[in-house]
């Protein structure tokens, strides 16, 4: 590049080193740790070295770096400049500080923003979404591996809507519903539905394996307490209007989508 930097028509041939300080940007919310500094050179290279988070974090890690230089004898600083993560960057953190697996990479197509989902039909980007509120702190981007095209056949067999009350996950809200670790959701790859009581969630689990869904891959849960799988129910006789003992209701659904 042509800046000057090393020319005598701006500086003189004796000033010291370009020094670097990075610091967690305090305009900026959030403690993202203080970076190792001052570096010496014309380039600087940022290790993030953020906090802890074992639930996730609500904001983009953030930095300011600025440069200085020692001109016989008095120091010059530059302007701070932002260091801030990006949307993308955002979500991943969330799976590396949670030590949820894998993380998504930066190319992977199952990255998908308002502007590049494609609704399969039934399934807009808003109903597969993870919560939008403070609590994650948003998310520009979603996982959408095999949820929306697996809930569209199912969605399909049904013949009628089928009500989506949590497709993707970040790992934060996962944790925070108290979801199985490395939950399904939290990858793109399931749905929970409702679509009332027991006879049309059982329907909607009949979809599902006529959607050729596995039945050990679809699941049923009671009024509380803890689910079984289609296969379950089958193989013991039961159905939308014979229960379990002491089941009241399927109170809702499960359809894991991948088939790992
Ligand atoms: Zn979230």
């Amino acid at each position: 590049m042509g800046l000057a930097r090393d020319s005598p028509c701006f500086l003189p041939s004796d000033f010291g080193p370009i020094e670097w300080d990075i610091e967690d940007d305090p305009q900026v919310s959030g403690d993202s740790g203080d970076p190792l500094d001052p570096q010496t050179g014309t380039s600087v290279t940022l290790t993030v070295t953020a906090p802890a988070a074992d639930t996730g974090r609500a904001f983009k890690l953030n930095y300011r770096i600025r440069a200085k230089v020692t001109i016989e004898g008095a120091t010059h600083y530059g302007d701070w400049e932002p260091i801030i993560q990006d949307d993308k960057d955002q979500l991943r953190q969330i799976y590396i500080d949670t030590g949820y697996s894998p993380v998504p990479s930066r190319s992977s197509a199952a990255l998908v923003t308002a502007g590049t989902y494609q609704n399969p039909g039934n399934l807009s980007f808003e109903e597969l979404s993870c919560n939008a509120g403070s609590y994650c702190g948003g998310h520009a981007y979603q996982l959408n591996n095999t949820v929306a095209t697996v809930f569209q056949s199912v969605r399909n067999q049904h013949g009628g809507p089928i009500i989506v009350n949590s497709a993707y996950r970040c790992p934060r809200w996962n944790i925070h519903e108290g979801g199985e670790t490395n939950s399904k959701h939290t990858q793109g790859n399931a749905f929970d539905f409702d679509n009332g009581e027991a006879p049309q969630n059982w329907a909607v689990a009949q979809s599902a394996m006529n959607a050729e869904v596995s039945t050990s891959k679809i699941l049923l849960y009671p009024q509380s307490g803890s689910y079984h799988d289609l296969q379950w129910f089958i193989d013991n006789g039961y159905n939308g209007t014979n229960l379990p003992p002491g089941w009241t209701t399927y109170r809702f659904g499960h359809v894991t989508t991948s088939t790992d």
